[in-house]
């Protein structure tokens, strides 16, 4: 008698940020030990935070509370989880290249994040910051408290080096900007400096901070920054960055700004991974079908931030969010299971945005969440139950309990 060897399917899922631990944390519920050989790959064995990193890297929080191992919330038993970098998807072959390593595969999950966009701007990925990841928000912490420490062993003071250029007041910007007004009279105190030789400089190209959100709420954000000293440079476009600080426009006035630490927090598109393996895409970014599957790759779904997918009320790209990302995670999940088992049809992505808030510091925050506007410590509250949301929707209350935000007041 012939024995029919059937092999189990093959999922391979690309990143354990939001979208790829929800996406592994629901099938491996989902999908039986019997049913599909799951990995996961991720470049560290831990999962950061994206959304604490403005935290890490002003240094008002240790970038430790941003992070846990990734085998901390997914079953071994069920998961083969490999540390490694993507270097390469070949989905012809359906194979992945990291630096030691292939692996192929029947269903693709592609959630590796984003990479910060530059716009080409000369200088920027030589002499700038970003706040991208755990190794990123140490460095930006170190040279920031570097140059506080070195300020007073100088014969002659240099104020440049005390001098913060934030580049960008999108949700980025203002977060670490509050972070660094709670961060900077620390390092005055810690260091004997006197808070009037530090400049924070935040340079927005656009007419407003925050372009498209709520006005009061901008208001009430950028008033409190500046009474705090931050300095806002709206209207104006960072159009180079040098080892002495930026060059900027507005109209055609172009200025100097020396500062010894400039920040890039102008946005973000697609990981560079996804260009380079010839999918269709926008700044690194696949149009997804309704179904979270790549175009003309029905077994490559692509989520969080490297997928695009449009908010047909207003014919735009929804922005990038770990709210969307952790969203889509589910719906993946839900679908590769379906097609593991072979039963009926897809379910189609629709995001349900509860709001969006920011933090401002430590106690304070402005949003819109469920179609209110909150400002103040409801507003810090509200952020903080946002931010123990995802670790509990990933790692249970254990990891709640572990490393969730309790000091609401
Ligand atoms: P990520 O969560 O960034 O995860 C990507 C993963 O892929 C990482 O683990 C990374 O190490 C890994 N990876 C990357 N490249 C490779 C490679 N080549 N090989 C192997 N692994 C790789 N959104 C909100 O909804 N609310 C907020 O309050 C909010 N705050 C934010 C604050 C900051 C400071 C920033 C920067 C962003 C914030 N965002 C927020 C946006 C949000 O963080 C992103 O939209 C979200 O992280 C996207 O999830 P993701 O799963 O696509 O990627
Ligand atoms: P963004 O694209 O939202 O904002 C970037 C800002 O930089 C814009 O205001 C833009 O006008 C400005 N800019 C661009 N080029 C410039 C230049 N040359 N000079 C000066 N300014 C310039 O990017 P982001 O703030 O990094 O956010 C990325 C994504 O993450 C967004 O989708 C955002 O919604 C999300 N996010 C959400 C939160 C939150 O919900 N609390 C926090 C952070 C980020």
């Amino acid at each position: 008698m012939d024995v029919i060897l059937v092999r189990k399917p093959k999922v391979l899922i690309l990143g354990a940020g939001y979208g790829g631990l929800m996406t592994v944390t629901r099938l491996q519920k989902q999908l039986g030990v019997n049913d599909a050989e799951i990995t996961l790959v991720n470049k560290n064995d831990y999962h950061y935070e994206t959304t604490w990193l403005h935290e890490a890297s002003a240094g008002t929080i240790h970038h430790d509370k941003a992070r846990y191992q990734v085998k901390e919330v997914i079953n071994t038993s069920r998961v083969n989880f490999v540390k490694g970098n993507v270097v390469a998807i070949d989905k012809e072959a359906k194979k992945v290249k990291l630096e030691d390593r292939e692996l192929d595969y029947d269903y693709l999950v592609i959630s590796l994040g984003s990479n910060p966009e530059t716009f080409g701007i000369k200088g920027l990925k030589e002499y700038a910051f970003g706040i991208t990841n755990i190794n990123a928000a140490r460095q930006l912490r170190e040279h920031i408290e570097y140059q506080f420490a070195t300020y007073n062993t100088e014969a002659v003071k240099r104020n440049e080096r005390l001098a913060i250029v934030v580049g960008g007041a999108g949700f980025t910007g203002i977060e670490f900007l509050g972070e660094l007004a709670e961060r900077v009279p620390e390092l005055c105190r810690e260091y004997d400096i006197d808070q009037k030789n530090v400049r924070i400089i935040c340079v927005e190209a656009a007419p407003t901070a925050l372009p498209g959100f709520d006005p009061e709420l901008i208001e009430y954000a950028v008033n409190f920054l500046e009474q705090r000293g931050v300095e806002f440079k709206i209207g104006t476009a960072i159009k180079e960055c040098t080892e002495e600080g930026i060059i900027v426009a507005k109209g055609e006035e172009m200025e100097e700004i020396k500062a010894d630490t400039v920040v890039w927090a102008a946005g973000v598109r697609g990981n560079s991974v996804v260009e380079e393996a010839g999918f269709e895409n926008m700044r690194g970014r696949v149009k997804v079908s309704p179904e979270l599957r790549a175009p003309g790759h029905d077994e490559v779904f692509v989520i969080g931030d490297c997928s695009l997918i449009i908010n047909e009320e207003i014919n735009r790209p929804f922005p990038p969010t770990a709210q969307i990302a952790m969203q889509q995670g589910e719906t993946c999940a839900k679908n590769i299971a379906a097609l593991v088992k072979g039963q009926g049809q897809l379910e189609q992505f629709k995001p349900d945005i509860k709001g969006t808030v920011a933090s401002l510091g430590e106690s304070n925050a402005v949003g819109m969440a469920f179609g209110k506007k909150l400002y103040g410590t409801k507003a810090s509250f509200m952020k903080k139950m946002i931010d123990n949301r995802a670790l509990f929707m990933v790692g249970g209350p254990g990891m709640v309990l572990k490393k969730g935000k309790f000091k609401f007041f």
